[in-house]
């Protein structure tokens, strides 16, 4: 049996000190009470076109003519963990880690017989 190829593993490996620096540290402001937020901006018509810049050839000054105004932004906590953006800020599938992880197992528990 070959040794299996570990693409993202190996990618892992090489971020994993970065990667550990950075988890410190969001744990750490976890610690001082400081939490991941996310803008998510509302958008109403226009209350100067009432969205009608849009079809007509004037373009509105508040709008600039994409007939929305942002009425409002809200702030929602992050849910995912700090494991989840981790991997998604280095580009690591998840899935893929876990086969990968899986076939080494096979492989390891493979030669050992
Ligand atoms: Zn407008």
């Amino acid at each position: 049996m070959e040794k299996p190829q570990t693409p993202t593993l190996d990618k892992m490996s090489k971020v994993s000190d970065q990667s550990q620096n950075i988890g410190a540290f969001l744990d750490w402001l976890n610690q001082q009470g400081i939490f991941l937020c996310k803008n998510k901006e509302i958008f109403d018509l226009c209350r100067k076109c009432d969205g009608l810049c849009q079809k007509e050839d004037v373009i509105c000054s508040l709008c600039k003519g994409t007939g929305l105004y942002i009425y409002r932004t809200d702030i929602l906590p992050i849910k995912k963990s700090f494991n989840n953006l981790l991997h998604e800020y280095f580009e690591i599938d998840p899935k893929e880690e876990e086969k990968e992880r899986r076939e080494i197992i096979r492989y390891i528990q493979e030669i050992k017989k």
